[in-house]
């Protein structure tokens, strides 16, 4: 990474770590499946996993294979759950690898078998059911006829059953207990046909900090990791930040009362007023919707930006702070002394969800690393 570029995402490996331990907690030390799924949400999965391992973390959690590959050369042993499934022209690499698909497609459980015979060994899956997120998976109404095709595939294991959550950001939502009550049908139907799943698994991070459901011994935490906010009755749980977003101020100049700032002058000064210019965009991930009105971080003090976001630049007024100084840090997301700006607060000024923000500033910027 060359240190010379004025922006820069830090990624705090302790946080992460005492996150993961919030969540063991919450979930009365069972077994947590760690979703590093997109670069681990913006963090980097290579050293989040590595931090998680060390931690405990019995799975991994991924969308892609590519994604998984890179884990297992990495040297992760553990199983990895693939969330989008797999090609079944990736079958025997899945087989090779120990890479576990979450199942919602008939071929790819026959690719899965027959990768499996030709090994002289059975390949695990975990069943995908549609219980009401209406995303992917089995719909209940078709559960025996997949039930009945996959008895016949005797190289394929159903190791879990699996389904997700479609409300679990509002604490109460009864749509919640409903998912879970097809589940648990579900599972029963399952169970009935002869298969003896070993991991019963429905909750994100929301689900396992929200709410206990008494069939699943696996949970799949995400956001919370990464000291996200699962939804907003949440605020009370004790997950610190782990990424943070920092820049530099590039310019400092005051202007006369009356001048236009930036594209489109969305912005006109009212008073004389002192500007710091500062080198981040939306082509860092910084959203061209936190236009007048996000916040940054400069000597501890909130300072509002003035203007429309560029693809390099934002402005903030800092008549606040007159002894700001080019080369001052500027914190757009994290901690500068007694102030804080979180994921769910940047995320606010541009209508969007944290989750969005990590991935973005995430992959649009070179990471450091603090703390292990
Ligand atoms: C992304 C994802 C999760 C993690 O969700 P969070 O809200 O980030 O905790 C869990 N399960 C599935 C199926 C997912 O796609």
């Amino acid at each position: 990474m060359a240190m010379s570029h004025p922006n820069q995402v830090r990624i705090d490996l302790s946080a992460l770590r005492h996150n993961f331990r919030l969540a063991k907690r919450a979930f009365s030390g069972r077994p947590l499946l760690a979703v590093v799924k997109a670069d681990a949400y913006g963090h980097g999965a290579e050293q989040v996993a590595r931090a998680l391992h060390d931690e405990g973390a019995e799975m991994f959690g991924v969308a892609h294979l590519r994604e998984a590959e890179s884990l297992r050369r990495l040297g992760l042993v553990q199983p990895i759950l693939l969330f989008c499934g797999a090609d079944p022209g990736d079958a025997g690499v899945l087989a090779d690898l120990g890479l576990v698909p979450m199942l919602f497609d008939l071929e790819l459980a026959r690719a899965l078998d027959a990768a499996g015979r030709a090994r002289g060994r059975r390949i695990p899956v975990h069943l995908k059911i549609d219980t009401g997120m209406g995303r992917v998976g089995f719909r209940p109404e078709e559960l025996d006829q997949v039930l009945a095709a996959l008895a016949a595939l005797r190289h394929v294991a159903i190791e879990g059953v699996v389904s997700h959550l479609a409300m679990a950001d509002e604490r109460e939502h009864p749509w919640s207990d409903r998912q879970y009550d097809t589940f648990a049908a579900c599972l029963e139907r399952v169970r009935q046909a002869g298969f003896q799943p070993r991991w019963v698994h429905l909750s994100n991070s929301a689900g396992l900090f929200g709410r206990e459901f008494p069939l699943c011994n696996l949970a799949r935490p995400g956001i919370s990791l990464y000291g996200g906010l699962p939804g907003e009755g949440f605020r009370h749980l004790d997950l610190k930040p782990v990424m943070s977003f920092v820049s530099r101020v590039a310019q400092v100049k005051k202007v006369p009362a009356g001048t236009g700032i930036s594209y489109g002058h969305r912005f006109v000064t009212r008073q004389e007023s002192l500007l710091a210019a500062i080198p981040v965009g939306y082509s860092d991930g910084y959203l061209r919707a936190l236009t007048n009105r996000a916040q940054v971080l400069i000597r501890g003090r909130r300072v509002p930006l003035v203007g429309r976001v560029c693809m390099n630049w934002i402005l903030a007024d800092v008549g606040a702070l007159p002894r700001v100084a080019v080369g001052d840090p500027v914190t757009l997301l994290g901690t500068d002394g007694s102030e804080c700006i979180r994921g769910d607060e940047l995320a606010g000024w541009a209508d969007t969800i944290d989750y969005e923000i990590f991935c973005l500033l995430g992959s649009c910027n070179p990471r450091c690393y603090l703390g292990r």
